[in-house]
């Protein structure tokens, strides 16, 4: 591949169609910053799905775009990439900002695609032409609110329901989903909020459920807890903040602080990472799903492609672009038929990004060129 040129950081903040609230708080719009990477004739797109604050990650839009103008595109620029494991090297000098690395790996993992011809997800190894979705719901507050919404999403076929879940919004809504849509499959969200001394009854309450599994009840740090919580519940816990790389997967897996893994490719470093995870979670038994980040259709791209891979065994978060968009910034917008999504035969990302998108949301444009 002739060597990366030029490195273009789109700041957008993409309006949702409702507002989404989790233990973080309530979100009206969705910031981003979309990498495009130049080297040739080619081009790739990947996405930073930070947010103006460190709620879900410690990274922001602000950590994000100083770490990659300062240092990452320094590192990147001139690279002559034949493999993912060529950025990892180019990158093995900064520490953390996972999300940020990650942003600029899938767009190199999209232009390496495109150079060769194939779909994103077979550069990476995907095994699958198909992918199961299901819908994430925000914590809502309100029963008649959420029974409405989760009954649109049965309708429109989405594979499994998972709530965003709360102290003092938890055990009453499992129960009235139960009761009001029988056996379905579903799953809760905790996103750090409870913790082992404090909430461990309630925990132990939602184990009669028959959930698929719950996730991150505890501190985003936490295996400790979560593996002295998981000897008591039938449940699997499924963990996703705390794990940030394949050091913290084998650490989890190997305490027994889950028994399924929720890998975000962004949080963890991007799609090589994910691959490590998905390998090693395979040869010890634990499944994967990956999940989302309301990502806009370039990061949701990623997904698809990162939800091929031969251990992924519960449905992804990964739902139509209409779900959270009134416009999104590819076309075609992704779209779930049946709670099934597909990755495009095409070459890369297989979605064409629309300038006039990005342009619309645009908060900032910067561009880094080799001299
Ligand atoms: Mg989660």
């Amino acid at each position: 591949m002739a060597g990366v040129e030029e490195i273009e950081y789109i700041h957008v903040r993409i309006p949702l169609k409702t507002p989404f609230e989790t233990s973080f708080g309530r979100f009206t719009h969705r910031e981003s910053l979309i990498v495009r990477v130049r080297a040739g004739d080619f081009e790739g797109y990947g996405e930073i799905p930070v947010d103006q604050g460190p709620w879900y990650s410690c990274e922001t839009v602000a950590t994000a775009l100083h770490i990659s103008l300062d240092h990452i595109s320094k590192a990147l620029l001139g690279l002559e990439p034949t493999g993912l494991e060529d950025v990892t090297a180019a990158l093995a000098g900064i520490r953390g900002h996972r999300m940020a690395k990650a942003g600029h790996e899938m767009a190199i993992a999209d232009l390496l695609a495109r150079e060769r011809g194939i779909p994103l997800y077979r550069l990476i190894g995907g095994a699958r032409r198909e992918v199961e979705v299901g819908v994430s719901i925000g914590v809502i507050g309100d029963a008649r609110e959420l029974v409405r919404q989760v009954s649109r999403f049965l309708d429109e076929g989405y594979r499994r329901v998972k709530i965003k879940i709360k102290p003092g919004w938890d055990v009453e809504a499992v129960k009235l989903l139960r009761r009001e849509f029988g056996d379905i499959p579903l799953q809760v969200d905790a996103n750090a909020s409870y913790s082992y001394r404090r909430h461990r009854e309630v925990l132990l309450e939602l184990d009669g459920y028959g959930l698929l599994m719950i996730e991150q009840p505890f501190h985003y740090d936490d295996l400790a807890e979560h593996a002295a919580m998981q000897r008591e519940l039938k449940t699997p816990i499924c963990l996703d903040e705390s794990v940030k790389g394949l050091q913290d997967a084998m650490a989890a897996i190997e305490m027994g602080s889950c028994r399924v893994i929720n890998v975000k490719p962004c949080r963890v470093g991007g799609l090589l990472e994910t691959k490590a995870i998905n390998d090693y979670a395979k040869g010890r038994g634990v499944p994967i799903w990956i999940g989302g980040m309301l990502e806009s259709g370039i990061g949701r791209a990623h997904l698809v492609a990162a939800a091929t891979l031969d251990n992924v065994g519960y449905p992804c978060d990964i739902s139509s672009s209409s779900r959270y968009f009134e416009e999104d910034v590819v076309e075609p917008p992704w779209t779930a038929e049946k709670g099934i999504m597909r990755p495009l035969e095409r070459p890369g990302i297989g979605v064409e990004v629309l300038e006039e998108g990005l342009r619309r949301y645009c908060v900032r444009r910067y561009v880094v060129r080799r001299w």
